[in-house]
């Protein structure tokens, strides 16, 4: 396996970011229309768990982006998109 690139590691968390999101928005119709039955309340606990995984996710975007700063300050011009689609530099190999 290729190593992850920072920029396709923040394109992996930000999926995860918004699959998360769609969940939390599918138990909060749950236990909207729901009445207060067993149902509801599994909604209720995997809602809370959802929640804290989004907490999670959030917390390492951050960090991703904290991390993939890049240090290189060569012009433009010599930047090239590999055939990911990651932009780096061609001088330093930097990933911008
Ligand atoms: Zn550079």
């Amino acid at each position: 396996m290729t190593k992850l690139r920072p920029i396709q590691a923040l394109h992996l968390a930000n999926t995860l970011k918004k699959s998360t999101e769609w969940k939390i928005q599918v138990y909060e119709k749950s236990i909207l229309s729901g009445t207060d039955d067993s149902f509801t309340s599994f909604c209720r606990t995997m809602k809370e768990t959802e929640d804290i995984e989004l907490r999670m996710i959030s917390g390492l975007i951050e960090f991703i982006k904290s991390e993939s700063k890049t240090s290189c300050k060569h012009p433009k011009k010599i930047q090239d998109t590999d055939p990911n689609g990651a932009v780096y530099c061609m001088k330093c190999g930097e990933d911008i």
